[in-house]
């Protein structure tokens, strides 16, 4: 095998003694506080070890190593619950040598559940609907509980829940508004008779916009084309400058801090009297936000949330939105982002504009519901410590894929998979150029 994640641990302000009745005592405390508890029990009774799992897993089709296999690595957890947490595994281990939870058991997980992407893909092989990426999530809940979480989680989190500017990538609000200024500047070179603009703290608007933050440092080109094309429909909407990320690392690692995140971005959105969650090109933001506002805000505060790629599509087929027929001319492919098309929920609507706008578009094999991860899904991408195995097993099987379409241009419509597959293309010297939907529809738009 090429290589091994290591990653450093956050464990400051946590003790490394006595782990193990630690992890036990977090377990319990979020089993007490959480359905979680109802759906181990009943995946302790189905799991038929038919290893159909472990053909849909692009880690494993990468490393070939037997601790990728999804229902291998399900099970570390579940003999854990299955020992402590029924009565059946607390009198087994009085009567028998059973098995009792250990330091090395504690570092294994604490290795193997951040190998997974928690992509989801072998769930749909799974014939009794086993959810390995829901159990890597629980599994580093409670590793993150007693300090275990890579420290690139902990310092982004840390920054945008209690820093000074309140997001991911600590962008000041002052540094924000001077880049959108600076943007309105090129679309006004691009578009002179348009007055494109970047509204801030507009009360009342229809829409507030949470882009993933890195957008403000990154991409430039979905950024203008995201306003660009919110100018052309006439939208009602607004940046926050007190909460301006799109970013929740919660979903990767913690319900705790999901629900915080949630609630601060919701906060912000109230201040505002906003009426609309618009999220931008971000898969993991647009599902932390859907899922996020069902799983922990009480039905009558929720606001709806929409994914920028859906206002488009439906700005387009309503006519509303102008895109000129085979503006691209070379050959585009598209990554389907596992947060927003594994379940379905965004598959077709950027397809209909690629059509439109691209003259040779053509698709991965497989794709859609059925897409494979770049392999830094599930917050992987943030840990530098593990980039080799991102590349050369998380994305080696992505590379391949990209590589069979021959495509100039591959449209990455989410702020992780964008940088995952900047390195993917370098590490494995694709001739492909990544994009963002928005970048190529700033080529494409029409004004009336
Ligand atoms: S969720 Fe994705 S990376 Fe994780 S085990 Fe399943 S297929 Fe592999
Ligand atoms: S496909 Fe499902 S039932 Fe079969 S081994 Fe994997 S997790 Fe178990």
């Amino acid at each position: 095998m090429k290589a091994q994640p290591k990653y450093s641990y956050h464990v400051e302000p946590f003790s490394v003694e006595d782990r193990p009745r630690r992890f036990l005592e977090a377990f319990s405390a979020i089993l007490e506080h959480s359905n979680y508890s109802s759906v181990l029990d009943f995946y302790i009774r189905i799991s038929t070890k038919c290893s159909r799992c472990t053909a849909s897993c692009q880690v494993y089709e990468a490393s070939q190593d037997p601790r990728d296999i999804p229902c291998f690595r399900t099970e570390l957890l579940l003999k854990v619950y299955r020992r402590y947490f029924t009565l059946a595994g607390q009198l087994k281990a009085r009567l028998f040598d059973y098995f009792n939870l250990s330091d090395d058991y504690i570092d294994q997980m604490a290795e193997e559940f951040w190998r997974c992407t928690a992509c989801r893909r072998c769930k749909l092989s799974c014939p009794m609907g086993i959810d390995h990426g829901m159990m890597a999530h629980l599994a580093r809940w409670i590793l993150s509980e007693i300090g275990m979480v890579p420290k690139a989680m902990v310092v982004s989190t840390r920054e945008q829940l209690e820093g000074k500017t309140r997001n991911t990538s600590a962008i000041p609000a002052v540094a924000m508004k001077d880049s959108c200024e600076f943007l309105e500047e090129e679309l006004e070179e691009m578009f002179p008779d348009q007055k494109i603009k970047f509204p801030m703290d507009v009360k009342g608007a229809e829409y507030v916009f949470f882009p993933a933050v890195s957008d403000f440092l990154m991409e430039a080109d979905t950024l203008m084309g995201n306003a660009a094309m919110l100018h052309s429909i006439g939208a009602s909407w607004t940046i926050g400058t007190q909460n301006f990320d799109g970013i929740d690392y919660g979903l990767f690692y913690s319900d705790r801090m999901w629900e915080r995140i949630i609630k601060a971005q919701l906060a912000e959105i109230k201040r505002l009297d906003g009426k609309i969650m618009l999220i931008g090109e971000c898969g993991h933001a647009s599902r932390s936000a859907r899922e996020g506002m069902q799983n922990f805000i009480p039905p009558d505060e929720r606001v709806p949330v929409v994914n920028i790629m859906e206002l488009a599509h439906a700005a387009f087929t309503q006519g509303k939105l102008k895109l000129k027929k085979g503006a691209i001319k070379e050959r585009t492919t598209y990554h389907d982002p596992c947060n927003i098309a594994r379940t379905g929920w965004i598959i077709e609507q950027p397809r209909v504009l690629l059509r439109h706008m691209c003259q040779d578009f053509v698709e991965m094999t497989p794709t859609g519901a059925d897409n494979i991860c770049c392999g830094g899904g599930g917050g992987t991408v943030s840990i530098d410590e593990i980039h080799e195995f991102r590349m050369f097993i998380g994305g080696k099987v992505k590379a391949e894929q990209i590589k069979k379409t021959g495509a100039h241009y591959v449209v990455t419509p989410c702020a992780n998979c964008k940088k995952q597959i900047d390195e993917v293309i370098k590490a494995h010297k694709l001739e492909t150029e990544r994009t963002g939907l928005h970048d190529l529809m700033l080529q494409a738009i029409e004004f009336d």
